[in-house]
């Protein structure tokens, strides 16, 4: 008899193999399979795969890690929750006060606050509170901007976008006819204020809402051009459409009390989530108390997990540490590490140029920053994917799409910022 002696497979390959079989695409979203890999330990600004590699994280979830993966003070926190309480249906929860409280203090749009779990349900209940308030349907919104998976928001983000390395257009993610739904939705071209005014001036009588990042950051990272943010809130007003900010990548991250806060410019709701829980799921609704005060009456909020008491500790937690602090640490960061990513691409003589802000970031494969989301796509795929390879390979965790941004946690030190310049400088010389 003999006795087959197979190679033995690691850990990672093991757990990798075993969930192909299991799970559709081998895991719960098609930008997480991509890795290949899988992250079994988390602490600061650290991930260590199965087999042991350790990365400095600049993906950090796509933006609910703030402060640092695996917190103490958030999992004390929580911790603490947990030993006190548990999910119940009854009445407002003191966490839910207290996190509240704390929301309509900074935020400027802020007279009330509603909880729920993710993003995609914050910006849903914003659409039905807009659609309840103004009897209208039809939603206004920008390619490249991303409000979610669900239904009518979740059309849009397309031009084009080269196959293989790209980002999912989420045109068909509803899994519904996009022909039915593209219809109640206007997609314009972000910064296009000519276009914004057509669409205004053809469609604005219908318009339920219009939904914007205020600061794109889903696909590339671009500004709003001076006058941008304010045109859409003069145009809203003029047509009775609600004013929806998603802030659920901006929210506490780059202010406490949002982009808003940055910009000058107040809208009539605002959702939030991600960095509201670093990393525990917990999302808001916030706005004008005349549109909240749908919620629960004309407006169906009825969520099983919604505010849950695990959630708002996390919330009270991160939000304190971002208050103390934090987020003034997390700005000063994020420009020492685009600058010293805008001098290795000069020192490389590579075309490529860094936008962002606050701990936002990403490297745009082309000429010029892209002011449009457009422009955005307009670029080098071949290179930034060979770069994004080349810094995995040196232990820098990026993004796994070439036009999505990168961010960084309150957990870096300036050694860790250095460490990831100086992979990228190795990195641009490989991929020149
Ligand atoms: N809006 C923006 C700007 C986002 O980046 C995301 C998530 N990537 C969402 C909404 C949806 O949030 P969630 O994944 O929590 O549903």
């Amino acid at each position: 008899m003999s006795i087959a002696i197979l190679p033995s497979a690691s850990y990672r390959e093991d757990l990798l193999a075993r969930a192909s079989r299991v799970i559709p695409g081998g895991a719960s979203a098609g930008g997480r399979a991509v890795y290949g890999d899988v992250i079994t330990r988390a602490r600061g600004a650290y991930l260590w795969n199965a087999d042991g590699k350790r990365y400095i994280d600049h993906l950090n979830a796509y933006g609910p890690i703030v402060i640092g993966h695996s917190d103490p003070r958030v999992n004390g926190a929580v911790a603490d929750t947990v030993a006190r309480v548990d999910l119940n249906w009854v009445g407002p929860q003191a966490g839910e006060v207290e996190l509240a409280e704390r929301i309509v203090a900074a935020v400027p749009s802020a007279d009330k606050v509603v909880f729920m779990n993710t993003g995609t349900d914050a910006l849903q209940h914003s659409l039905h509170v807009a659609r309840a308030a103004t009897g209208r349907q039809r939603v206004f919104k920008f390619h490249g901007h991303y409000h979610g998976w669900a239904g009518a928001l979740g059309v849009g983000a397309s031009f084009d976008v080269a196959p293989g390395d790209a980002p999912p257009t989420h045109a068909t993610n509803s899994g519904g006819s996009e022909e039915g739904i593209a219809a109640s939705v206007d997609v314009v071209d972000w910064n296009d204020a000519a276009a914004t005014r057509a669409a205004f001036a053809a469609h604005g009588d219908g318009y339920a809402a219009a939904f914007l990042e205020p600061y794109l950051h889903s696909y590339t990272n671009a500004a709003p051009v001076p006058g941008f943010l304010e045109l859409l809130r003069e145009l809203c007003d003029h047509y009775g459409v609600v004013l929806v900010f998603d802030e659920v990548k901006t929210g506490f991250r780059h202010h406490l009390g949002g982009y808003q806060a940055v910009a000058g410019v107040t809208p009539d709701l605002t959702a939030l989530g991600k960095s509201l829980g670093n990393g525990y799921a917990v999302a808001a609704l916030a706005g004008r108390a005349d549109l909240m005060d749908r919620l629960g009456t004309e407006v169906t909020i009825d969520g099983s997990y919604y505010a849950s008491p695990y959630g708002l500790a996390a919330g009270i937690a991160t939000f304190d540490v971002l208050a103390d602090g934090g987020v003034e640490r997390l700005w000063a960061l994020g420009e020492r590490l685009r600058q010293g990513l805008e001098r290795a691409i000069h020192d490389a003589g590579v075309t490529a140029n860094v936008t962002g802000i606050g701990s936002g970031w990403i490297i745009n494969w082309r000429a010029e920053p892209p002011v449009t989301f457009r422009q955005a796509v307009d670029a080098d795929f071949e290179r930034a994917e060979a770069f994004r390879l080349a810094m995995l390979d040196g232990g820098i965790l990026l993004p796994p799409y070439v036009i999505t941004d990168a961010r960084i946690n309150l957990a870096f030190t300036e050694d860790d910022v250095d460490e990831t310049i100086a992979v990228a400088r190795r990195a641009l010389k490989r991929v020149r």
